[in-house]
């Protein structure tokens, strides 16, 4: 979804349903299984991951902890959006839906774990599949499960289409039903690349991160269509 040249105004941004947000991707910090995140993958595709249900605490890689610095929001090379603990404590204040948090730590190869001052913002709602009239959104090899191995073509504008009833249980915080991006999955979550699903969050999310100066992020809202 990154690199998209198109820009929506504040009123654009304000008046969507939901917002996906995605960011620079050259500023993500690396995560996920590999590091050492645990995940429940009784539920999730046996090919893909797709479905992975993260049980820990957030990893993050030692080495990639200078991408936090400055910064008051980031995001993991699986779209996870880290928020530091001030921001954390602001978004926890708001009132949102659907939202909690989970520790960020870093791994060290010889110092091990050492808990970061930020959390990781995790959405409980997951939204049904997208309308077909969502565009840049290609299968290219698709999975059996349906749910991941989509080509995001960058001359094709990303759009995000849901139906009027798609949108009857969304939360502040929501993650797409598809996953996004490569995936080498043989069994061993210790050695997986998993697809991730994208972050799609209501104005109210936007509001507080515009609030507290965070940059990097592009933020891509979402279309509605009527049920046919
Ligand atoms: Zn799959």
């Amino acid at each position: 979804m990154e690199g998209r040249n198109d820009c929506f105004t504040d009123e654009e941004l304000e008046s969507a349903r939901l917002i996906a947000m995605s960011y620079d991707v050259n500023a993500t910090v690396f995560a996920g299984p590999r590091v050492g995140t645990t995940y429940d993958m009784s539920e999730a595709c046996k090919r893909c991951g797709a479905g992975a249900r993260q049980t820990s605490a957030m990893i993050i890689d030692g080495e990639y902890l200078h991408r936090l610095e400055g910064r008051r929001a980031a995001s993991t090379s699986y779209d996870d959006v880290l928020a530091d603990e001030k921001l954390a404590r602001t978004l926890a204040e708001s009132g949102l839906t659907g939202i909690s948090f989970r520790g960020v730590f870093a791994a060290f190869e010889k110092r091990g774990h050492i808990q970061l001052p930020w959390r990781q913002l995790c959405a409980a709602h997951t939204m049904p599949p997208l309308s077909p009239r969502s565009t840049g959104i290609v299968p290219s090899e698709l999975c059996a499960c349906g749910r991941s191995g989509f080509d995001t073509p960058s001359e094709i504008p990303t759009r995000l289409v849901y139906r009027a009833s798609d949108l009857v249980d969304i939360h502040d915080v929501n993650v797409t039903w598809e996953w996004f991006g490569d995936s080498r999955f043989d069994g061993d979550v210790r050695d997986a690349l998993f697809p991730a699903p994208w972050f799609l969050v209501t104005p109210k999310i936007w509001r507080i991160f515009q609030g507290a100066g965070v940059t990097g992020f592009d933020w891509l809202p979402i279309r509605v269509v009527d049920d046919e």
